[in-house]
């Protein structure tokens, strides 16, 4: 799905380099080259604090620790997502409160959201799919009418532009009170191991942040909360510097790959293209097709014979895993999230395809189509 080698040998003079410069400064945690990073990156999105973290699942979980969530509190997100947001509201005994997506964004429905709404709810959290960004309008509307707390998880759409109807323009991960991403290799700006960060313009949720991922400590010793330890290493931050360089070229990439399969597929009955919300723009980690009346199964083990890989991003949605499952669904409609979940199929994706492989690509899907 995902071809790192090649990215990585445009900038293997500058990475090599800088991957010694860190070695030989034996300053491994918490490094000159960390608090750069962090900074760039804030300059980047436009948001005032990037507190970094060790990977998105700690992103969002120190986020709702930030919060002040406290068990028993419920937590509304969508049942189509990859399990690490919903894990989190596990773990910190908030309840899950999973609803519907829309079928044509696979994003949070904005009415199943505000329908799940009850006296215990304390926060919601939009994750902005395959790199297009929910409905923000709406949920921070709703949100604020019921006095919630919106955290986003935008661990596959950093640098997706959101427009509002007021005109103002916004990166992915910095509407709501807190966003949160991941730098997991295969992510849009992705380091080579694991790393995460946690966005929000308030000054004070920062320094909760900032404390919670630092054992609970502003001061050393001296321990306010329970935090946990959460930290990028200056090596993935020194790699993060280089590659945020790239990600306006790398989002490119991304998009110019997905136009050619959206062109490709435009007309077959079988599959249809990924729908663009006009107020967001779309930076693809995932080119995700809905398929109609096609054997999923056959088309990627036809796919797999001739070296294309295909993923199916979800095929259980969250309500019906075994950890997540509870009576408190049985009377919600998920009707959408469960014909994603049989329907979906997502093509390789990322910054390096070129116009052959491209070509390659859509000619075999055609090929499996009209057999
Ligand atoms: C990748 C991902 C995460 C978790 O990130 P990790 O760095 O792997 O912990 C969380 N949410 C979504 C939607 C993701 O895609």
């Amino acid at each position: 799905m995902v071809n790192l080698v090649s990215q990585y040998e445009k900038i293997q003079a500058e990475v090599d380099q800088k991957i010694l410069e860190v070695v030989r400064s034996s300053q491994y945690i918490n490094g000159p080259e960390v608090k750069l990073f962090t900074e760039e990156l804030s300059r980047f999105l436009d948001v005032k604090h990037v507190i970094p973290c060790a990977n998105g699942t700690d992103a969002l979980q120190i986020a709702m620790m930030a919060l002040g969530l406290k068990p028993g509190d419920e937590v509304i997100t969508a049942s189509f997502t990859y399990i690490a947001t919903v894990e989190v509201i596990g773990l910190l005994g908030l309840v899950p409160v999973l609803v519907e997506v829309d079928p044509d964004t696979f994003n949070l429905d904005v009415n199943a959201f505000e329908a799940a709404i009850t006296e215990k709810t304390r926060a919601v959290v939009p994750v902005h799919l395959y790199g297009q960004c929910a409905n923000m309008e709406e949920v921070l509307r709703i949100a604020r009418k019921h006095d919630l707390k919106v955290i986003e998880d935008a661990a596959q759409a950093v640098n997706a532009n959101y427009t509002f109807s007021n005109g103002d323009l916004v990166k992915a991960g910095c509407m709501g009170d807190v966003g949160t991403t991941s730098f997991f290799p295969s992510k849009n700006l992705g380091c080579y191991g694991d790393g995460g960060a946690i966005f929000t313009n308030n000054d004070e949720l920062a320094i909760s942040i900032r404390q919670i991922a630092n054992h609970g400590q502003t001061v050393r010793y001296h321990h306010d909360n329970i935090g946990v330890n959460s930290r990028l290493d200056s090596l993935q931050a020194a790699v993060l510097r280089i590659k945020l360089e790239h990600l306006n070229d790398y989002t490119a990439a991304r998009q110019f790959a997905a136009k050619y399969y959206d062109e490709a597929f435009k007309n077959e009955t079988a599959l249809l293209i990924p729908k663009r919300d006009p107020k967001s723009s779309h930076v693809f980690h995932q080119y995700t097709l809905r398929t109609r009346g096609v054997d999923r199964n056959e088309m990627q083990i036809f796919l797999a014979a001739k070296n294309i890989p295909s993923m199916i991003y979800y095929p259980i949605p969250v309500h019906r895993q075994k950890a997540y499952m509870d009576e408190r669904y049985d009377a919600v409609d998920f009707s959408n999230t469960d014909a994603l979940c049989e329907s979906v199929i997502s093509l390789p994706m990322q910054t390096e395809l070129s116009e052959d492989q491209l070509e390659y690509i859509v000619n075999t899907v055609k090929e499996f189509l009209n057999k």
